[in-house]
């Protein structure tokens, strides 16, 4: 390594050719001549150097700097350390966004790097395959200039990229794409494209093989079932298996049938697009008609369920499925608490928004399987669910239900406590209020 430029001996450099200077000076009596002959000298070998710098920075193509004297050589020295340095660092960078870009060409997913404002700054291959963007003509152009998709441009806009988006791919109609936008580094944005066609169809497939199961069922059932029913018991021998097994198969056929209706409903809910939400519910008739069906229901139990309906609280919504949502919960309130319990079910305006909520003191649900309870199938205790006639669909439905109408299902549950079982119909669905003045106009 070599020592860095000594103020001292340059100074005592430079203090010798004066003296020098100075001397020849004295004997030819020209001090102040020889003088400046010296720093003319001086000044013309700085400039020859900085003539030599120059042509090596910025025509010279070698690497290699010029051979320098004295002070000179040093600086040339030092500037070729430093661009060596430089050079070793750029290629080291350029390895690294090379081995960055091939690692982001071998993902099976579109990647789009974004800058804040939106503009492109990089995308690997698949995202020109699937989206149609072109690499480098499209670099600093804005995305949503891009895909013009209005549903896009609203999910960049709503700025929660908690959720993915699902749009058909601008290239091919066919292609179903799910967008996934990830925020990094201090300002920029990921764009993740997936195809999940594959997945869609796998999900179809699934829906339509339980949606036609069921629908296939429903016949044969329909047949046992009258069958079962007309078959007077009178008429069976009195001794024999007839007997036994009549009331049984009629009770098994029943739940066959309560099962095939379920899984109906939730495949209905699920295929159908978006509801015709302009259909007023009067949901306070509903809930009394709800409270007489509980009640014969109740007869057994002899629970007290007391219902607090707010008069005249409608929503938008599709009637048959609200009322599937809390005949559900009303229902599993009955079911599954022990003879005696306190049920609370109400109907209130809270912030602008619709909110049902049943609550029991029952047994309640220990918390490993309260955030399960929405899933098909899934039953507490089966043995106990099947002896009531429940199947593990009622709570999905009505998850689906309420998704649908931009809710979703809370649950609140403790052993030993009881469960409260709730949700709340957001403001745009629900009929608002009208003041008395306009009471008074809609009735002169
Ligand atoms: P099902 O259709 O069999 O009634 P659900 O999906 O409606 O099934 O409910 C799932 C499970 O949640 C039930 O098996 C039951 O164990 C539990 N559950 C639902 N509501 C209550 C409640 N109010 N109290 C205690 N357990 C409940």
């Amino acid at each position: 390594m070599r020592l860095p430029l000594s103020k001292w001996k340059v100074l005592r450099r430079v203090a010798l050719f004066l003296l020098l200077a100075l001397g020849a000076g004295w004997l030819f009596d020209a001090a102040w001549q020889f003088c400046l002959l010296v720093a003319l000298v001086l000044l013309g070998w700085h400039y020859k150097h900085i003539f030599m710098l120059d042509r090596w920075l910025w025509q010279d193509k070698k690497l290699t700097p010029p051979a320098g004297d004295g002070v000179w050589q040093q600086v040339f020295d030092g500037i070729y350390t430093q661009q060596r340095r430089d050079r070793k660092k750029r290629k080291e960078l350029r390895a690294l966004v090379r081995r960055f870009r091939d690692g982001a060409e071998a993902l099976p997913e579109a990647i789009v790097v974004l800058s804040k404002d939106w503009t492109i700054i990089w995308c690997n291959q698949l995202a020109q395959i699937l989206v149609g963007l072109r690499w480098p003509s499209d670099h600093a152009q804005r995305i949503d200039n891009l895909i013009r998709h209005p549903e896009f441009q609203q999910y960049l806009q709503q700025g929660d990229f908690k959720a993915a988006l699902e749009l058909a791919s601008p290239m091919n109609e066919e292609l179903t794409l799910e967008f996934r936008l990830i925020p990094y580094g201090e300002s920029e944005q990921l764009l993740i494209v997936r195809d999940i066609t594959h997945l869609k169809q796998l999900e179809q497939i699934r829906k339509d093989f339980v949606a036609n199961v069921s629908h296939e069922l429903r016949t044969p059932l329909t047949v046992l079932q009258g069958y079962l029913e007309v078959m007077e018991a009178d008429e069976l021998p009195e001794q024999g298996v007839w007997r036994k097994a009549h009331p049984v198969m009629l009770e098994q056929t029943r739940r066959m049938d309560s099962l095939v209706q379920q899984l109906l409903t939730l495949s209905r809910i699920e295929s159908s697009s978006r509801g015709n939400f302009d259909t007023v519910v009067d949901v306070p008739a509903m809930l009394v008609v709800l409270q007489l069906e509980a009640e014969t229901l109740n007869r057994e139990k002899q629970h007290r369920i007391q219902f607090d309906i707010e008069p005249g609280l409608k929503v938008k919504g599709i009637a048959e499925e609200l009322r599937s949502a809390f005949s559900n919960l009303v229902t599993n309130a009955i079911k599954y608490t022990p003879p005696g319990s306190d049920i609370q079910v109400s109907w209130k305006r809270q912030h602008q928004k619709a909110v049902f909520a049943v609550n029991d003191n029952g047994d309640g649900i220990a918390p490993q399987h309260v955030k399960r309870l929405t899933e098909r199938f899934y039953r507490v205790d089966s043995a106990r669910s099947r002896a009531n006639g429940g199947s593990g669909l009622g709570l999905a439905i009505v998850k689906h239900v309420l998704s649908r109408h931009n809710s979703r299902l809370i649950i609140f549950s403790a052993p030993k406590e009881g469960s409260s079982f709730s949700f709340s119909l957001p403001a745009e669905l629900v009929i608002p209020v009208k003041k008395k003045s306009q009471l008074a106009k809609a009735k002169g």
